[in-house]
């Protein structure tokens, strides 16, 4: 890139806009290191709404509705770390590749992306280098940091999925997501069902692929940690008395797996 383009890659947060990347209990002491790639739908302020009207920036298509306060509240009740990314996924998907064609979206589901219409790739690489990649740096630092203190990292990504996806209603009411490594997403399984009230996905609505995730193959399978995303359909937590209700229940869930990890030698202490 000429010095020019590095000049415009600049210009894209400002003063008025919040630092990418959200984190949450940095000292906790689980092994369990919660990540959230669609925490939140800010927008840099040089991007004004991106051409679309307030109504859209609200659904499903800007952020994963009612994640935010399940990962905090998991966060605190597991004692663990989260790092969450701050700006919508209209801005750029931090959960896929910045090579794919959706990772600055010009249209999802049916909506139109005005703003991501026609971009430079000047524009395009701005958005990489001040959203995307200092929310990944920032993983990526803190899985070195605790492996090179000898904490262990279980990755758990979290997610939430619309109701209705196309005109299509999903039966699902959570789903395990994974691709290479079954360790954490079997336990997991297997506990969400002895829960009677639950329909739970196995990878469903979503598969991980290398074509379509970032968070997971790269933070988590590229390195052997043991990993799993987690969907949690968006109208179980839509307001605080259901976001505090999954928080509780994945919160007893992880720690039976890590009180059966460690009794199989597979965590230490
Ligand atoms: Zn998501």
């Amino acid at each position: 890139m000429d010095l020019d383009g590095a000049s415009d890659t600049s210009l894209l947060l400002v003063k008025d806009d919040v630092p990418p990347v959200m984190e949450e209990n940095a000292a906790g002491s689980s092994p369990f290191l919660l990540v959230c790639d669609h925490y939140g739908r800010a927008i840099p302020c040089g991007l004004g709404d991106l051409g679309l009207p307030e109504s859209e920036l609200r659904r499903h298509i800007a952020w994963d509705i009612g994640i935010a306060g399940v990962a905090s509240a998991l966060s605190k009740h597991l004692d663990a770390h989260l790092i969450a990314q701050r700006y919508s996924r209209l801005v750029i998907d931090c959960n896929r590749p910045p090579q794919s064609p959706n990772s600055i979206p010009r249209i999802s589901e049916t909506t139109v992306i005005a703003g991501n219409e026609g971009l430079t790739r000047e524009a395009a690489e701005a958005r990489r280098q001040q959203v995307f990649d200092p929310y990944h740096r920032r993983i990526a630092e803190v899985i070195d940091r605790r492996s090179r203190g000898g904490m262990p990292t279980l990755l758990v990504s979290l997610h939430s999925f619309t109701p209705v996806y196309a005109s299509i209603a999903r039966p699902w009411h959570v789903g395990t997501l994974y691709q290479r490594d079954t360790r954490l997403p079997a336990r997991l399984l297997k506990r969400l069902r002895a829960e009677a009230d639950l329909v739970v996905g196995d990878n469903e609505p979503y598969a991980v692929s290398d074509e379509t995730d970032y968070t997971i193959p790269v933070h988590g399978e590229a390195r052997g940690l043991m990993n799993t995303g987690i969907e949690i359909r968006q109208d179980l937590i839509a307001d605080d008395a259901g976001e505090r209700q999954w928080a509780d229940r994945l919160a007893a869930i992880f720690g039976e797996i890590e009180i059966e990890l460690r009794a199989q030698g597979l965590l230490p202490g």
